[in-house]
Formats: structure tokens, C-alpha cells, sequence
């Protein structure tokens, strides 16, 4: 089973907090144990687990990104966007979580996040799970 997850982002680098969403999609299948498997299908978005009740955390990420990673630079890519592949490639584009008893076994201060790098766009997230 398959669902898809719509993200709407509004800048042209940002992390948005995907949890809830992934959740629901745990919730409504009634999978009681399995993987829950999060994979975006663009080039220049990923997504990662990481910190979510501190949002200073993510920020930093994301700045050390942008800094170390510059939107100009001597890139060879004609599109211009060649950041935002290198940045995608560095988090990568999919996440595995395990369910256990219905829910999604993260820890307590981990979070999902949709990393959008070539943004403003309308962005997708699929979010498939294999039962045990
Ligand atoms: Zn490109």
C-alpha cells in the first residue's frame, strides 16, 4: 500500500516536519507491525530523521548546508540548481522506520522532515508500508 503525501514548500531551501502526516498515513492503514518506508521522488528534495522539539536544530542544519554547499558556484549543471542535487544526494531519499503495536517506532526526539532544496514547489512524498 501506497500513499502519497503532498508538500507545499515556501521557500527556496527549507526542512518541513512530516510526522503527523506519516503518522496518519501508519494510522488509517491499521498496520499493527511492519516498516514503514518514506521516499520522495524528486532530485532536488529528501528527506531525514532528525531532531524535532528543538527547531534550532534543523535550521543549523540547513545553514551549514547553504554554507557549505553555495547556491553559485563553479558548477558544470546548465540548470543552475546543482546545489540543490548535491544537498539532495548528502540526505538522500528515503527513510525506513519500523512499526511496532501501530505506531512508528521513533525516538523521542526524532522527527521526519521533508528537505526541500530547489524550492518554492509543490512537492510529493510517498509513503509505502510493508507489513510482518
Ligand atoms: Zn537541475
Amino acid at each position: 500500500m501506497t500513499k502519497t503525501i503532498q508538500v507545499k514548500t515556501r521557500s527556496r531551501t527549507e526542512f518541513i516536519n512530516i510526522t503527523d502526516e506519516v503518522r496518519q498515513v501508519i494510522t488509517d492503514s491499521q498496520v499493527q507491525s511492519g516498516i514503514c518506508y518514506v521516499y520522495v521522488p524528486h532530485t532536488t528534495a529528501g528527506v531525514t530523521i532528525n531532531e524535532g522539539a528543538d527547531p534550532a536544530v534543523v535550521k543549523d542544519i540547513l545553514s551549514t548546508l547553504n554554507s557549505l554547499i553555495p547556491h553559485k558556484a563553479r558548477y558544470l549543471h546548465m540548470e543552475g540548481n546543482s546545489d540543490a542535487h548535491i544537498k539532495t544526494s548528502l540526505m538522500g531519499p528515503s527513510q525506513s522506520i519500523i512499526i511496532e503495536g501501530g505506531k512508528l517506532l521513533l525516538g523521542t526526539w526524532q522527527a521526519i522532515f521533508f528537505c526541500e532544496f530547489d524550492g518554492a514547489r509543490n512537492r510529493q512524498c510517498l509513503v509505502s508500508i510493508i507489513t510482518n
